[in-house]
């Protein structure tokens, strides 16, 4: 059988489902090779080559659309086929080492018109099409999502924060951050994606970080062992961070204010914080401090709150920038 496309990194997920024993078999006994089921909609009856993606799911489609879409069909397709080739319903058939569930999407987005919405889509399709567009030369589709996925990782933070509503709709479960990590190692995407997607990864609880996230087929995506340690070390600096300004306005501000309650109040917290502790990994968040500091925030005069507030988002852009740089996950 022939076998499609130079073998690239796929999603490290669980086993893929196995097809029962009942299943029906080329010879009909239960101990030789299952055959493929048929996709429920990619199985055209006027289609001139079978795909069938890690033995398990058969596309009865279109070879001049593979030809014309992708530049690796357009040279497999070129070179003379075997005069024996396995068949499938009366075509050729292309044994692949994808995952169904990715082949499946990215067949999707090239023969079912408006599929492949990137404003509309979740992370897993947006991935399985990437991986399989870059995979096949595939360019307008890889463009369309990279686009997109740097749109929602951006590498400055005003783009960030305007960008928080487009990258909870992509990824919607916390744990499909993973899915993000794994896309920037695979691809070799650039860096600042890769280190904010294991930010948002430094959000999930221990467990669910061990579990990965869970695909549509049932499969579960994990981040390979020397990210997740990458990563536990990432959170653990995240939780024991701290914003310093506190002792800059003091510095700063203590003779300035004229306000004797502001005065008063800024004496106590500096014996109190010396510097303001981040409760949490989620160090980019305007609510970053905790609610004992925002309390105590709510106390002063507008002129040192003012102050205080842009000290804050000084160092918050400093915290992003050390962030997409990687400086809190060290890598080899
Ligand atoms: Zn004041």
């Amino acid at each position: 059988m022939a076998e499609a496309g130079p073998s690239r990194k796929r999603a490290r997920t669980d086993e893929e489902p196995s097809i029962p024993d009942s299943s029906p078999t080329l010879s009909g006994a239960s101990d030789t090779i299952p055959i493929p089921k048929k996709h429920e909609s990619l199985w055209f009856e006027d289609g001139n080559v079978v795909l069938v993606a890690s033995g398990t799911l058969a596309f009865k489609i279109y070879r001049g659309v593979l030809i014309r879409s992708s530049e690796v069909f357009r040279d497999m397709f070129a070179i003379p086929q075997p005069e024996f080739m396995e068949t499938m319903d009366g075509c050729p058939l292309i044994n692949v080492h994808d995952s169904a569930l990715d082949l499946g999407h990215l067949l999707s987005a090239l023969f079912e018109r408006g599929y492949f919405d990137v404003t509309r889509c979740t992370i897993e399709i947006l991935a399985s099409i990437l991986r399989l567009a870059t995979k096949y030369s595939i360019d307008d589709l890889r463009e369309e999502a990279l686009t997109e996925l740097g749109k929602c990782f951006p590498s400055n933070l005003a783009s960030w924060d305007s960008a928080k509503t487009k990258r909870v709709r992509l990824i919607r479960e916390p744990a499909a951050a993973v899915t993000v990590v794994n896309l920037a190692v695979d691809l070799s995407l650039e860096k600042h994606i890769l280190h904010l997607a294991l930010y948002e990864c430094c959000q999930l609880p221990v467990r669910e970080l061990l579990d990965g996230y869970r695909r549509s087929d049932g499969t579960a995506e994990k981040l390979d062992w020397t990210i997740m340690v990458l990563c536990i070390q990432g959170k653990e600096t995240l939780t024991t961070s701290y914003y310093p300004f506190a002792t800059n306005w003091m510095r700063t501000r203590r003779s300035e204010c004229g306000n004797s309650h502001c005065l008063k109040l800024a004496k106590s917290f500096s014996q109190s914080f010396g510097v303001v502790p981040v409760p949490s990994a989620r160090v980019l968040q305007g609510n970053a401090l905790g609610e004992e500091y925002r309390a105590q925030l709510r106390s002063y005069c507008s002129s040192c709150r003012l102050l205080l507030l842009e000290d804050f988002l000084f160092h918050r852009g400093h915290a992003f920038r050390n962030l997409t740089e990687g400086s809190a996950f060290t890598f080899n």
